[in-house]
């Protein structure tokens, strides 16, 4: 007889761990590299969070659980460690993946946006016609810093006339105060705050 096959549980029921003790986890994994890429600069490297196939989940788990409430058509990747979250957060949540690449990487007609980083300059572009007009996206990023790499990306999105439901980040500096630099009325969903 078949029976019906229940939803599956959750990685995080599996293996019993409460939500904080969850993030203490991957909060532990992140690996702190001093003087990367410049002096002076802490580089929050992901690497070794997401070789391990159980933390990956995790993180996945968690930042799609906020998400998918939001229902988005797609969400919008910025390279390149926002790929490695936003992809496989589009699949969660059913939704197309659009990535927000460096300059001269998309090979169609782009929209184009320049901005300043925690460390230089930078300039980002997406294809016209990427996202229909009034379309509903998720911006995904693996860190916000000071905020204008999202802030940019919001921007072409606005070229596009997308309608950017939420920010998705697997961490958030909180001192450097990037999220003044977004659109208040915009969610902003930060897994880990360091
Ligand atoms: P920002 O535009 O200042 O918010 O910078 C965000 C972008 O730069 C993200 O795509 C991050 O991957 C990267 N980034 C900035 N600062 C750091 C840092 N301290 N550690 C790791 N990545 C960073």
């Amino acid at each position: 007889m078949m029976s019906a096959s229940a939803a599956p549980a959750s990685l995080l029921h599996q293996l019993n761990l409460t939500p904080q003790a969850a993030l203490e986890r991957l909060a532990q994994a992140v690996r702190n590299v001093p003087d990367y890429p410049k002096p002076g600069i802490l580089f929050k490297d992901i690497t070794t969070v997401i070789r391990d196939a159980e933390l990956f989940k995790l993180a996945l788990e968690l930042m799609a659980e906020s998400l998918a409430p939001l229902q988005p058509q797609y969400v919008v990747g910025i390279e390149a460690r926002g790929f490695i979250f936003g992809a496989a957060l589009a699949d969660r949540l059913n939704a197309g993946f659009v990535p927000v690449r460096k300059q001269g990487k998309l090979p169609g007609a782009t929209h184009s946006y320049a901005y300043a980083l925690e460390y230089g300059i930078d300039r980002i572009e997406i294809h016209e016609g990427a996202i229909e007009a009034g379309a509903s996206v998720v911006v995904v990023d693996d860190l916000l810093a000071t905020g204008g790499t999202a802030a940019a990306a919001a921007q072409l999105l606005k070229q596009l006339e997308a309608k950017v439901l939420a920010y998705s980040f697997f961490i958030e500096l909180d001192f450097l105060q990037g999220r003044k630099a977004l659109d208040s009325s915009i969610a902003i969903h930060s897994l880990l705050h360091m």
